[in-house]
């Protein structure tokens, strides 16, 4: 009989079950949970992490990861809830320990400046995102002379996913050019040459880039020494989405833990959606089998997020992938109402029909916050989002543009970055050029000024600018040796932006919008301990962009979620819609037949249908409308039904137009006749 102490256990099912206890609280043989999208695997993580806190592991020795701050931070709230169920007040106290919580990105920038020491790191490194990073493989680019001498040398974008997908697959380049470049098989030498010197670039600069974050924690791990010290550090290491993590990750876990003990991962190989970033859909379909012990292995079958309906839809549209690890969801939750496909004419009708649907749903008693709308490309939302501004509808949306996208508030953080670290040229190339009369080689010259002197901030105060900046840089020169001299946090913040707004209104029309941008910048900051580990957090996972000038809804306002389907896994919505179910949309590009693609596109589709709870609708628009390229312009395409819904799994849906054809023209029944009146009209003349 379950004491009703541990009463949070009763509420699992046998598997979820099994594996909350697996090991009972102490450290035990590895263990995986793969299991179908909505059977708890997330829950049941949760609930893990908190019975092994009642049964008294040490939360700070713990390691939680997952794909997301925001995926991380819910986990940890639903952790102390959970725990608080049998522990009372002292779960607060308790869960307050589980500081190693969040990305394998942050988690691994917080480790090197740990062991910045011992691996002969300067722990006062900065991280470029991933503009930044190209920005700097491009300097380096033009250093080298090939983007003069070799004018069609891979583009500065191209040469970082190049860069990115070798590291991060742990590959040699001539085979990643090979397969997933093959345009670029040419330039295999330069481009070994460009790599090594945009390593040496980031060396003299102290900058990691996001890849780096996860190369130098695996180069780390090489090192028995300290490969072993921070094994022994923690007791537990759990991750979730395992489907989605790379080689790289993968020989983290177990170079920290080789035996395997302690270890958890969680996941869905059919959910698996970042082959483009170089994950390894391999990683959890090999797990069971890495260790000198076997794997504890769980799998879970009941569905308890979506209807009847919904789940056998996404089912038959998963069922048509050709090769998988065959799993099977049941659910009791009944409903008649199929999942449906609308037609709509064009975006335009696809945004008016959302906007119409969510409203009279909001009407119905379901909350904005309970609706979200998925799409596979962040521009696919473009015209829905003039909609609901246009309707005052809010809405946050998740993934592509971010808060941070936004010069200006680039600005403000290479300022900090740049005052952290004065060696980070392309922080320093950003905010020397925003003063008048400084380009790029006035800038380069007061880096390296800057670089020769004892003190950077002396440097710079000595540096002598074109005439043209002499009044501004004074003023610069003060800040700068301020942020560095008497850092205070968040203070610094606001005195970057009273130095940065006058800039902003030389430049800028709507400076007024931008301004407010900055001061909610100022309020993120607030809740950060520390510049540093607010600059860390920032540039690894931005905040989303809102709909409202004023800054994001407050958490107990409603507002709709928009949302990449690649940013909404693991999450849920009572409704939801996915926009342009069309071929071209999803899959996303005609163009890519590479079978493997084409496959990734039909799990992104299933992920997108797994979301909803009670109620799915596809929208295909007829035509939509593709911009320039080069030869045919700006031009309308007209679109078919995304081919991952071939006609014998139809059955699944409803099918409908908006608006229903007779609504829409005010016409009874079509008549009954077909004429040319093409040749008719040709004839008029003959
Ligand atoms: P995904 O693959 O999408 O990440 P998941 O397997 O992680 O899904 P969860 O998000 O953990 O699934 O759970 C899906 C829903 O089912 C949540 O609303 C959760 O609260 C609910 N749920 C999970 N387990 C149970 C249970 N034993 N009893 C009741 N509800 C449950
Ligand atoms: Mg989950």
């Amino acid at each position: 009989a379950a004491a009703p102490a541990k009463d949070y256990l009763s509420r699992l099912n046998d598997g979820q079950r099994l594996a909350v206890e697996h090991g009972d609280g102490g450290v035990a043989s590895p263990l995986l949970i793969i299991a179908g999208a909505g059977s708890g695997k997330t829950n049941t993580l949760a609930h893990r992490v908190a019975h092994l806190i009642v049964k008294g592991a040490d939360p700070r020795r713990i390691l939680l990861m997952t794909f997301s701050r925001r995926a991380a931070g819910e986990m940890s709230k639903r952790v102390e809830r959970i725990a608080a169920e049998v522990m009372g007040d002292r779960a607060k106290a308790l869960t307050e320990g589980l500081t190693w919580a969040g990305t394998f990105h942050s988690v691994g920038a917080r480790l090197l400046r740990d062991y910045a020491l011992e691996i002969g790191l300067d722990a006062a490194f900065t991280i470029h995102d991933r503009e930044d990073s190209a920005d700097l493989m491009n300097l380096v680019r033009h250093d080298l002379g090939l983007s003069k001498t070799e004018s069609r040398f891979p583009a500065k974008g191209t040469c970082l996913s190049i860069y990115s997908r070798t590291v991060n697959g742990q590959a040699e380049l001539e085979p990643v050019l090979g397969k997933y470049f093959p345009w670029c098989a040419g330039w295999a030498v330069e481009l070994k040459q460009l790599f090594a010197a945009y390593v040496d670039a980031k060396q003299a600069q102290n900058v990691l880039d996001y890849d780096d974050l996860l190369l130098w924690w695996a180069q780390m791990c090489a090192e028995p020494a300290i490969a072993e010290h921070l094994g022994s550090r923690f007791d537990h290491v759990l991750v979730d989405e395992y489907q989605d993590t790379n080689r790289l990750q993968a020989a983290i876990l177990t170079a920290m833990k080789p035996d395997g003990r302690g270890l958890t991962v969680v996941g869905d190989d059919a959910q698996s959606i970042y082959s483009f970033r170089a994950a390894e859909v391999r990683n959890i379909l090999d797990f069971p089998n890495l260790f000198p012990e076997p794997a504890g292995v769980v799998t879970l079958d009941r569905n308890y997020r979506s209807t009847d309906a919904i789940l056998s839809a996404a089912n038959a549209v998963i069922g048509e992938a050709p090769e998988r690890f065959a799993k099977t969801l049941w659910t009791d939750r009944r409903s008649a109402e199929k999942p449906a496909i609308v037609t709509v004419r064009d975006e335009a009708g696809q945004a008016t029909f959302v906007c119409d649907k969510i409203l009279e749903a909001r009407e119905e008693g379901i909350a904005l916050k309970s609706q979200a709308v998925l799409f596979r490309a962040a521009h696919h939302s473009g015209p829905l989002e003039v909609e609901l501004t246009r309707r005052n509808i809010p809405f946050v949306k998740f993934g592509g543009l971010k808060f941070l996208d936004s010069a200006h508030v680039k600005d403000m953080l290479a300022v900090l970055r740049f005052a952290e670290n004065p060696r980070d040229r392309v922080a320093g190339f950003r905010v020397l050029q925003l003063m008048p009369g400084i380009g790029p080689s006035a800038a380069a010259n007061a880096m390296e000024a800057m670089e020769r002197a004892l003190d950077p901030a002396l440097g710079l105060q000595f540096f002598r600018p074109p005439a043209r900046a002499e009044t501004d840089w004074p003023d610069f020169a003060a800040l700068f040796s301020g942020l560095r001299q008497k850092p205070a946090w968040p203070a610094d913040l606001e005195r970057a932006r009273l130095w940065y707004e006058p800039h902003l209104e030389r430049t800028h029309e709507d400076a007024a919008v931008r301004r407010a941008d900055l001061l909610q910048l100022e309020q993120i900051a607030a809740g950060y301990p520390s510049r540093e580990r607010f600059l860390t957090d920032l540039t690894l996972d931005p905040p989303d962009a809102v709909s409202d000038e004023a800054g994001p809804p407050h958490l107990d306002d409603d507002y709709l979620i928009l949302s990449t389907i690649h940013s909404a896994k693991g999450q849920e919505w009572t409704k939801v819609f996915v926009l342009n179910a069309v071929d071209g949309c999803i899959p996303i590009d005609l163009a890519v037949g590479e079978k493997e693609e084409i496959e990734e596109e039909r799990r992104l589709l299933y992920v997108a249908m797994t979301r909803a709870k009670d109620s799915l609708s596809l929208v295909a628009p007829q035509r939509f409308f593709v911009h320039g390229q080069a030869a045919r312009g700006d031009r309308h395409v007209y679109a078919a039904r995304t081919r991952f819904i071939p006609d014998h799994i139809l059955g699944q849906f409803t099918r409908s137009a908006w608006p229903p054809p007779s609504a829409a023209q005010g016409r009874g029944p079509q008549p009954d006749v077909r004429v040319d009146l093409k040749a008719k009209m040709r004839g008029i003349w003959r």
